[in-house]
């Protein structure tokens, strides 16, 4: 996969994503990242790439035409004959809000291009022509979009075939599959003075840690996110427990 990164700081996003799994699946070649700056492609001396909000009020806004050129650059770089331009995501605390089965949509993409704003945000008139969608990581505001997408590229590296080393830890994560919140984890040692590894998970019975995890996952999302029940996939066994 290909993620193109519209940012007057691309290198931030670039460093996020050097580390742990993100950066082995660069290494792997499983993804590559590329940064744009919108100032490389300003006109003037100034290489201006914002200016002040017609209305009046604070802050500045992001010009059109540095960032539309930039996009064209990084969808003339990345363009391959025959596929569509890459999708076009715009970061903003306006979108609609990031979960997993969005970044498991753009983890199908075989390009992306992630375009941050930074001030007051970016000229309407780019958004509605350039971009295809918007998407924020939360309901706050952040200085930068570039946080934001650093979390879209950690998000969708994971997701790339052989990415992780072993796939079925991505199976096995909150929201994925079955819609619930992971199963606590326990390692060595056995015995701590922070407490003791329950005994189920060194039975050996599979069918009981299974059935162990199961009631665990089950029971978190009850307590923390009552909201992922609605749309979990659970089995007639699943709706019992959570009945009693
Ligand atoms: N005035 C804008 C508003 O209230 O909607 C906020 C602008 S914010 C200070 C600057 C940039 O940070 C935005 O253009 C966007 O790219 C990014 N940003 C801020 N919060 C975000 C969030 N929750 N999710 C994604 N991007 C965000």
């Amino acid at each position: 996969m290909r993620i193109d990164v519209i940012s007057l700081f691309p290198e931030f996003v670039d460093q996020c994503a050097g580390f742990g799994v993100v950066g082995r699946a660069r290494e792997r070649g499983l993804l590559s990242l590329h940064g744009w700056n919108p100032r490389d492609h300003a006109e003037g001396n100034y290489r201006r790439v914002d200016d002040r909000p017609f209305g009046g009020g604070p802050g500045m806004v992001m010009m059109i035409e540095p960032l539309r050129a930039a996009i064209r650059a990084a969808q003339a770089a990345g363009h391959v004959d025959d596929r569509p331009p890459a999708r076009v995501v715009y970061m903003s605390p306006q979108g609609r809000p990031l979960d997993q089965a969005k970044v498991r949509e753009l983890a199908a993409l075989d390009r992306l291009v992630l375009l941050c704003g930074r001030y007051e945000g970016v000229d309407e008139r780019l958004i509605r022509a350039e971009v295809d969608e918007e998407i924020s990581i939360g309901d706050y505001v952040l200085s930068g979009g570039e946080l934001a997408a650093a979390v879209v590229v950690d998000a969708v590296a994971r997701l790339q075939d052989g990415a992780l080393n072993d796939a079925e830890s991505a199976i096995q994560d909150s929201f994925e599959a079955d819609g619930l919140l992971d199963c606590p984890h326990y390692t060595r040692p056995v015995e701590h003075e922070l407490g003791t590894v329950p005994a189920v998970l060194m039975s050996g019975n599979h069918a009981e840690i299974a059935r162990w995890r199961r009631m665990q996952a089950l029971g978190r999302t009850w307590a923390r996110r009552p909201d992922l029940l609605d749309e979990a996939a659970l089995s007639p066994a699943d709706r019992r427990l959570l009945d009693e």
